[in-house]
């Protein structure tokens, strides 16, 4: 087999397990097998850059960065819906239309996605744009973010027409969104708001490869283009499921209100099963002829129409205002509510967001309030029910001091929430951020759970998580629930600890906007906590993908701070200082000697892009020895490549790049021994 032909065989069958897994929703390759095919493939199109395929199933990775989205014009406008809310308002859409057309009329019952619009447009198969919605007549070209998403076809089967545009919508699934959530909670950042805002937002990212680490997924529902090979919406589904689109499920061809009414209503009840965010319905004239005869208003077509569920809403008795402390110190109201089922689930508690909300709807203790469900996962407050207001009713004082400490909470300019200053004394604050640290994705402290955390915390045993390395089983015996194998256990688990690699340990220390990923770039990038604490701004900034924010953070984290002579208090370890006994522990505070040898700078940061098939090494091997010396891989030929590794095979159209820039093209040999000494 030619390497073209086996390209395009990994293609084609890497495409298929795709659809197989991200459309159909029936996996047809393990995930190993999936990335060893995807990583070959990789591979073969490095070596022949000749073949190169903008809708290669390699694509889907991102990479590209997009500094400013190009305006492009829709060739077919994007009109937004005329909505309805009520049986009467459907009957009187069905009677404008049958003023207008002949015969019967069927029509088709779609879900409504809430997520963002898109048109997709098709050339001879494979996919060439994707623009977002905008105003209706221009929107932005989001194509390299669109090309991640795997439910998105970059190439199509069976008998399409050569030239047309299919729309839909992007979505976020509960389940993405909230692991999405809980990856930024743990990362100190604030969780996002809903699941439609975020999916919008996540198509507007420059950088593509972020946009394919999102869950985004994307439903198809409707087809554009002159002389469609279709006669009507329902036809139009079907084609594009058998092309390779992922049309949504659940559509029905109704032949009259009254079935179009069924449909809504038992939807109405069931879409809290579903597991994307719907707002209503689409109804649609189901004949292709009928939508022509109808055509559109200045908004919006006359062949459909929107009917919108009403937002599920209760009303209930808030009976207490209570206010929380997270792991950076930030007071988040909550409201109790009197228990109330509200889609499907009791509700309990409803989230006030932070004090300015709480005084723009005047909400007080013992107020009859009413609670939605709409795109938040977390009910909200809507309103209050003014006349079932008590007569002793005051309003609500929001707290100056810390629920918990009693320090004077601080609000700084431009930020929504109070915080508690007080990070080295406030008990909640102290026992959230050991609890980071003992969490699974940190150190992993197997026979130490949260509740046991917070106990200690309150019986004086610890104060920060240097703390847990001194713990003895006399001192833990007496808390609750503590058996003598229990205490055991937790002490073992703290001393398996130790292990935990650097990276691990850098996340759990809580820096604020470091998560995994970050502790992962600053470990490798420092590879020790000393050298990390010696770091400048400069020096923090100029690591790939470490921004002002978090360089920022990290700086703070680590300040000395400036010692009051005069203070009575008793001062508080600094993190410098508890890092140091963490090191007297025996913790992993740098790289191991294993990930550290055959690691140096001499490549002193210059970028490298590799090509061709090599003798002496894999191209993986070449790879990491370039970054376990300080290089950077890319994988494109730009002006800040710093060399080019050629090996046999190089594809002609890099060497003639590499050429036009005058960048070195140096042989596997000569990269060999520029890092031998
Ligand atoms: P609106 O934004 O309220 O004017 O509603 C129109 C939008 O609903 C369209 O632009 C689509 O993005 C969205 N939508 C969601 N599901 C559907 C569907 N099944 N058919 C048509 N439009 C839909
Ligand atoms: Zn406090």
């Amino acid at each position: 087999m030619t390497s073209e032909e086996k390209i395009n065989q990994l293609r084609g069958e890497l495409r298929e397990h795709n659809y197989n897994y991200y459309v159909l929703d029936n996996a047809t390759i393990s995930d190993y097998d999936f990335d060893v095919k995807l990583k070959e493939l990789q591979e073969l199109e490095n070596a022949h850059p000749e073949f190169y395929d903008p809708n290669s199933p390699t694509e889907r990775v991102g990479g590209e960065v997009t500094k400013n989205f190009d305006t492009v014009s829709h060739s077919f406008r994007m009109y937004s819906l005329d909505n309805s809310y009520s049986k009467e308002d459907l009957e009187d859409w069905e009677t404008r239309i049958k003023k207008m057309v002949d015969g019967d009329v069927a029509y088709t019952c779609e879900l409504k996605y809430d997520g963002a619009s898109m048109s997709l447009t098709y050339e001879n198969g494979l996919l060439v744009r994707a623009v977002t919605r905008g105003d209706g007549f221009k929107g932005d070209d989001v194509t390299a973010n669109i090309k991640t998403i795997n439910s998105v076809p970059l190439k199509l089967k069976g008998d399409f027409p050569s030239l047309f545009e299919i729309r839909g919508e992007i979505v976020l699934p509960f389940d993405g969104f909230n692991a999405m959530n809980e990856a930024r909670i743990e990362a100190g950042e604030e969780p996002y708001r809903n699941p439609r805002n975020t999916a919008s937002g996540s198509l507007k990212l420059q950088d593509s490869a972020e946009v394919a680490r999102r869950p985004l997924d994307c439903l198809l529902y409707s087809l554009v283009g002159n002389n469609l090979p279709v006669a009507t919406q329902m036809e139009g589904l079907r084609k594009a499921s058998e092309w390779g689109f992922k049309v949504p499920q659940i559509a029905k061809l109704a032949k009259s209100i009254d079935e179009v009414l069924d449909f809504i209503n038992h939807w109405d009840v069931h879409r809290h099963e579903l597991p994307y965010e719907t707002d209503g319905v689409v109804v649609k004239v189901n004949s292709l002829q009928q939508q022509e005869e109808l055509g559109f208003t200045s908004k919006a077509p006359r062949w459909a129409i929107a009917y919108k569920f009403k937002a599920e809403q209760v009303s209930t008795i808030l009976e207490e205002i209570t206010y929380q402390v997270g792991r950076t110190g930030a007071i988040t109201p909550v409201a109790n509510l009197q228990p109330v089922q509200l889609a499907g689930t009791t509700v309990k508690r409803a989230s006030l967001h932070n004090a300015d909300q709480i005084a723009k709807l005047d909400i007080r203790e013992g107020d009859t309030v009413f609670v939605e469900k709409g795109g938040e996962i977390i009910p909200k407050i809507i309103g209050v029910n003014l006349d079932l207001r008590p007569e002793n009713s005051v309003p609500t004082q929001y707290i100056e001091q810390c629920p918990d400490c009693n320090t004077t909470l601080v609000r700084t300019e431009g930020d929504a929430k109070h915080y508690c200053p007080n990070e080295e004394g406030c008990p909640t604050q102290i026992a959230a951020r050991i609890q980071h640290f003992i969490s699974r994705k940190a150190m992993d402290i197997e026979g130490l759970g949260g509740e046991t955390v917070t106990l200690l915390v309150q019986e004086g045993l610890i104060n920060n998580y240097a703390d847990l390395y001194t713990l003895t089983v006399d001192e833990i015996l007496p808390l609750e629930r503590m058996a003598q194998k229990s205490a055991e256990n937790l002490l073992d688990g703290v001393k398996a600890s130790k292990q935990i690699p650097f990276e691990r340990l850098l996340f759990g220390l809580g820096i604020r906007f470091v998560g995994e990923t970050v502790a992962k770039k600053l470990a490798k990038h420092f590879k020790s906590i000393d050298a990390l604490m010696a770091a400048n701004f400069e020096q923090l900034v100029a690591v790939d993908e470490i921004g002002d924010r978090i360089a920022a953070s990290v700086l703070a984290f680590f300040k000395i701070p400036e010692h009051d002579l005069f203070s009575e208090m008793p001062q508080s370890e600094t993190h410098r200082e508890v890092i140091g006994r963490l090191k007297t522990y025996g913790l992993q505070l740098a790289i191991s000697e294993e990930e550290l040898a055959g690691q140096t700078d001499i490549l002193d940061g210059a970028t490298f892009v590799v090509s061709g098939v090599f003798a002496k090494v894999t191209r993986t091997e070449l790879k990491k020895l370039i970054e376990d010396n300080g290089g950077k891989v890319s994988s494109s030929i730009s002006k800040k490549t710093g060399y080019v590794v050629a090996g046999d095979n190089m594809g002609p159209s890099k060497r003639t790049k590499a050429e036009n820039l005058a960048i070195p093209v140096i042989s596997e040999d000569e990269f060999l021994a520029m890092i031998a000494n």
